[in-house]
């Protein structure tokens, strides 16, 4: 990674045809890196990735992961995910893998380092068809972007800990990851997630810093995403579980709500992290 900084703060930055204002949030939140959406489909050309790039640049700000997205995806419900969402859908799987591999020559052209998949609910069958298939489709997945040096970073949420591992071991890639969403954890009822990031802690290569409470029937309704540090992921533990992992990546903020409420949240969420940082490092190097 080329920041130097150990766990550099990070944000989400549209870099659809508006870039500049999206650069602009960015500047104004003053953190060194941010986490991408993919563009639209008709702009994922060479001659985008080289203009997004270049300002990105010349702003001092690293691209840390660019994050695919398929038309048709639901996150209306948790059955929705099942049925929509990622790699997961028979239906779409074909198309989707073809527009991952854009994405992902679309991520090497803008010189990130890495793509990010919500792949879709990895089934707690270990010895299903459905757990073969997604593993195959993601090896896959993580050939074509090993090609292009590129690593490949799971979302967390849908599935257990143990499952993510062991879906994990099966796909045996060099460049398969983690991008660890503590909040996803709580608001898909999947597990407590302290104990799940240690389970996964040595692919953890990013993470979203994201709050959540738990919903009174976790797993069939959803939990509610609350700004950093108001729900029940206990921020400080998550970081300080990070830092005792080893783990130096980047800490990217994620509010999922928009407007001016998101811009104060978010700030909220930098100062939080700043503080936290400096307390939990102290004395390290
Ligand atoms: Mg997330």
């Amino acid at each position: 990674m080329a920041s130097k900084e150990v766990m550099p703060i990070g944000v989400f930055a549209s870099i659809g045809e508006g870039l500049g204002a999206g650069l602009d949030r960015v500047k104004q939140m003053a953190v060194p890196t941010v986490q991408v959406p993919a563009p639209v489909p008709h702009l994922l050309t060479e001659k985008h990735a080289r203009s997004v790039r270049r300002q990105f640049k010349e702003a001092g700000i690293e691209i840390t992961l660019v994050f695919c997205g398929y038309p048709g995806e639901s996150y209306a419900t948790i059955q929705a995910v099942r049925d929509t969402v990622g790699l997961v859908p028979p239906s779409t799987r074909d198309e989707r893998i073809e527009h991952t591999r854009k994405i992902a020559d679309f991520a090497a052209a803008l010189g990130a380092p890495a793509i990010g998949i919500h792949a879709g609910f990895i089934s707690e069958d270990w010895s299903s068809a459905d757990f073969d298939e997604l593993a195959h489709v993601v090896k896959g997945v993580c050939d074509y972007a090993s090609a292009m040096d590129l690593w490949v970073h799971l979302e967390t949420g849908q599935e257990t800990a143990d499952t993510l591992l062991h879906f994990l071991q099966a796909i045996d890639r060099a460049n398969v990851a983690v991008n660890f969403d503590p909040a996803n954890m709580i608001l898909y009822g999947s597990g407590e997630p302290i104990e799940a990031l240690r389970k996964v802690g040595k692919y953890v290569r990013s993470c979203h810093c994201k709050d959540a409470k738990w919903s009174n029937r976790p797993g069939q309704e959803w939990g509610v995403e609350v700004p950093l540090g108001e729900g029940d992921v206990g921020i400080e533990a998550f970081l300080s579980t990070l830092t005792e992992l080893g783990y130096k990546g980047p800490l990217t903020i994620e509010r999922e709500i928009s407007g001016e409420q998101q811009v104060r949240d978010i700030k909220k969420g930098v100062d939080l992290l700043q503080s936290l940082k400096k307390k939990l490092l102290k004395g390290r190097r």
